[in-house]
């Protein structure tokens, strides 16, 4: 997709401290970490928003949650437990159009979120 950072991830052209790779699912570290472990998991395909996914992307989107589980796992997190954020359009706090998912960990996260 034209002019969406995250497929310019994606492609290579834009750089990224990838974390985990596979092909369907990219996994990168967030460029403005908001805890000490701050990865983005995102699916390969362009899909714009959660709101955007279709019925047929429910298994991608499995797999790109079941990962999120694998790389928290990975990098020590499951013991002490994380955060998995999605936010969603204006309202949800969405700034890239490229559905991913925040997964935060390394400290206690307070609720209700902001
Ligand atoms: P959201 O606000 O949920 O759309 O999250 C977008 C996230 O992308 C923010 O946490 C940004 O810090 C992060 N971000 C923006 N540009 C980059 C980049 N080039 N590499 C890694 N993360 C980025
Ligand atoms: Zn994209």
């Amino acid at each position: 997709m034209a002019d969406c950072l995250f497929c310019g991830i994606v492609a290579g052209e834009v750089p990224s401290e990838k974390v985990y790779e596979d092909d369907e699912v990219l996994a990168f570290r967030d460029i403005n970490p908001q805890a000490p472990h701050h990865v983005l998991v995102i699916p390969k395909k362009h899909i714009a928003s959660l709101a955007e996914a279709g019925d047929e992307d429910a298994g991608l989107l499995a797999k790109v949650i079941i990962k999120v589980r694998d790389i928290a796992a990975d990098l020590g997190l499951d013991e002490e437990g994380y955060r998995m954020v999605v936010n969603c359009g204006p309202n949800g706090g969405q700034t890239v159009g490229h559905l991913h998912f925040h997964l935060l960990g390394g400290r206690r996260m307070t609720w209700p979120p902001g």
